[in-house]
């Protein structure tokens, strides 16, 4: 697949190849014209004129986003002690009243936000739907063309697996392993989300942020990580003997008979798992020197004699093709091994199941079901597939997502929300420079360049100045694999149409309509969507406090980023450069391992605890990013006499709302592979584990030493 080799860090866990990516060329800029306006009163009355057809989950397209209050008193649970279990104190309430869905495999404050997103979108992709509705603009035709065919189920069961069959055909086709860099290449321009062999792509120079160069990264497994291949415990080993029979079964709904099918799946088995071992750990993938491997083509190429990179660069249509940086130069000698030491027929076998894979979601109901039994029900303990219209919206979203996303801000994200949030931005933005200015344990050198970094920070909020020209994509009404194949190609032509080119600052990671935010270092920015600054994340009607404590604190936790243990390698243009003295160097480090020290000790699920050198950059965000919310509240609410609400003092409005953020519940299931895979910690940790630290929440709750939350190590960066 053609990848986004990003290190991006965002509040939460994305699904991996969820993210539409970027925007480049810009289209017309977002000012509302009248055409806009006589569009948005059209959509108004044909909703008003149509009432919406119900799911079977009983779940209504929605006209507006519904309202949560910022701070919910429901929520908490007071019976608790604050001192004892903030989060259940703060969260109680929440986690009893809102049990997760049976299509979910956790709920959350963001979950249900991004759930109630999904059902107004599914409002606005109703009516732009219909087709005989007069003077659809380009965007909505697209969107709504994309969502009646995505809806059309009679028609995509009818056609079975045959959108699979021209592919099916040119892997069938392969006679030699020389021909394989040619059929791959095509292939990986219209499949994403799951990888086929490998990942390639582009990105920025690590070194030079100014250059965008082609990035060849590892890839090429159906199981969520690498340790699921290697690690010999009871529970890893079962979940192989599922993932086993999952292969069998798509390798049979693709024609092959059961004892072929069998042997096939344990073909793949052997290929990824020597893929697997020659992989890094997500801890070592943090380490960005360790994915810095910039050579020449030519270097490249004499390193996997096996795989001719001509032929792949042909395939794709690759412009600039003198250097690129390969990520993990191992797993390269590894797969060229595997290619020359299995036979053609096993290669086949290997890309058909992947082919599969990747596209189980565009294909008829026996392939949906058993992709969602395995990947969801088995592995995430979830217990029922999302209905159509959920999962046609999502599609909408990542595939159109820029369209879309244009209605979207329209209808929620209004001047005055982007004045406050604004505001709120730049008085964290002095926040940290002050706390850089006085920490005690930085130099002078080291703190000038962390004050240089911190002013070449951007800040991108609600939506891009530019939209992204869906133009030349075309969306059919009644081709629903086709559209999806299209729009994949789209993306990664443009993804790789980026080589050689001037970077983009102005492109976002996420669509407009997200529940989510993040920090690119080699961008040097934060990004948050419209679809995070709503309700109850960020509340207009509601105070400051709890506004602080929340979106506050997820403003904080992003620009911390740029100062964690991974962010903190790069410098003020984004350029992977060492800029600390090495006294300084050691002391964060020292500070971060109290961190890391921490949170290890904390327990995710049976008896698996964090791996907290995988959650070390979320972590220390966390606490960074709540410490300067609070800085940064005292600043706005200065010479302001705030009084107790609701029998909380402002500071303890502050807390709660900040840990409302972080409500959850959780599959056990969701939990295990989490401990794997996700680099935040789970919500009662980015809670309590953060509140341990900061002597103004013991005070603000009057907790004394010996209570759980009150420590006598306290760990402190910025
Ligand atoms: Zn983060």
């Amino acid at each position: 697949m053609i990848v986004r080799t990003k290190f991006v860090v965002s509040i939460f866990l994305m699904a991996v190849g969820a993210v539409p990516a970027l925007a480049q060329a810009p289209a017309a800029a977002r000012k509302q014209t009248p055409a806009a306006a006589a569009e948005k009163n059209q959509l108004k009355n044909q909703l008003k004129q149509k009432p919406p057809i119900a799911a079977d989950n009983e779940k209504k397209p929605l006209m507006s986003l519904p309202y949560t209050p910022g701070l919910d008193v429901t929520s908490m649970d007071r019976t608790a002690d604050p001192c004892v279990d903030f989060y259940q104190y703060a969260c109680g309430g929440w986690m009893k009243h809102n049990p997760i869905p049976s299509d979910q495999a956790a709920w959350s404050v963001y979950g249900k936000l991004s759930d109630e997103n999904q059902q107004f979108l599914w409002g606005l992709l109703q009516v732009a739907s219909d087709a005989s509705a007069p003077s659809r603009s380009a965007a909505t035709q697209k969107t709504g063309d994309y969502f009646y065919a995505c809806m059309d189920e009679p028609a995509i069961e009818k056609l079975g697996a045959s959108p699979l069959k021209a592919d099916l055909e040119a892997i069938a086709g392969l006679k030699t392993r020389d021909q394989l860099p040619t059929l791959l290449g095509k292939l990986h321009l219209s499949i994403s989300g799951r990888s086929m062999l490998f990942g390639f792509g582009s990105n920025q120079d690590l070194k030079d942020s100014s250059r965008v160069i082609a990035f060849a990264a590892a890839g090429g497994l159906g199981l969520p990580d690498r340790d699921y291949y290697l690690k010999e415990d009871t529970k890893s080993k079962e979940t192989r003997e599922r993932y086993l029979a999952h292969i069998q079964k798509m390798l049979e709904l693709i024609g092959d008979l059961p004892a072929a099918a069998a042997a096939g799946a344990k073909t793949v088995m052997r290929m990824e798992t020597a893929l697997a071992k020659a992989s890094l750990t997500r801890v070592e993938k943090r380490d960005p020197y360790k994915l810095d491997h910039k050579m020449t083509t030519a270097a490249f190429q004499a390193s996997t004699p096996s795989f001719r990179w001509a032929d792949y660069f042909t395939a794709i249509r690759l412009g600039d093709t003198s250097e690129l940086n390969v990520t993990e130069p191992a797993f390269y000698t590894a797969m060229d091994a595997l290619i020359k030491s299995e036979s053609v027929a096993n290669l086949q076998t290997y890309l058909r199941w992947h082919l599969v894979n990747a596209r189980a979601s565009e294909l008829s109901s026996p392939f949906v079901q058993a992709d969602f039994d395995f990947y969801r029900r088995y592995l995430r303990g979830v217990k029922e597939m999302p209905s159509r219209w959920k999962r046609c919206v999502r599609l909408v979203d990542r595939d159109l997502g820029e369209a879309l996303g244009q209605v979207f801000v329209e209808k929620t994200f209004g001047p005055d929300v982007k004045a406050r949030t604004d505001k709120m931005v730049a008085l964290i933005d002095k926040a940290m420079e002050a706390r850089i200015k006085t920490l005690p344990w930085m130099s002078e050198a080291t703190k000038a360049q962390a004050l240089e970094k911190l002013h070449g920070m951007r800040n991108k909020i609600g939506y891009p100045n530019h939209w992204r020209d869906y133009g030349t994509l075309t969306i059919s009404r009644d081709d629903f694999a086709g559209n999806v194949s299209r729009s994949t190609v789209f993306e990664s032509r443009r993804q790789l149409a980026k080589i050689g080119k001037p970077v983009d600052r102005d492109e976002w990671g996420m669509t407009p309509p997200t529940v989510n935010a993040y920090y690119d270092p080699q961008m040097n920015d934060i990004n948050f969507p419209a679809g995070v600054l709503q309700p109850p994340l960020f509340d207009p009607k509601m105070d400051d406090a709890p506004n602080y404590g929340n979106t506050g604190g997820t403003i904080g936790h992003e620009l911390t980023h740029g100062f964690d243990d991974e962010g903190r390698q790069f410098d003020a243009k984004g350029n992977l450069r060492d800029w600390w003295t090495e006294g300084d160097a050691k002391e964060f480090q020292r500070r971060a391992s109290c961190v890391s020290d921490q949170y290890a000790k904390y327990t995710i699920v049976d008896d698996i605890k964090i791996n907290s050198k995988l959650t070390l950059g979320e972590d220390v965000a966390d606490l960074g990013g709540l410490i300067i919310a609070y800085v940064a509240w005292k600043e706005a609410t200065a010479g302001q006499q705030l009084q107790s609400i609701e029998g909380m003092t402002p500071d303890q409005r502050f807390f709660v709302g900040y840990a409302q953020w972080a409500c959850e519940n959780e599959r056990a299931e969701n939990l295990r592979v989490n401990a794997l895979t996700n680099p935040h910690s789970p919500g009662k940790y980015r809670v309590n584990g953060v509140m341990v630290n900061i002597p103004e929440f013991g005070k603000a709750f009057s907790c004394k030493p010996g209570q759980a939350m009150v420590t006598d190590n306290v760990c402190q960066i910025w």
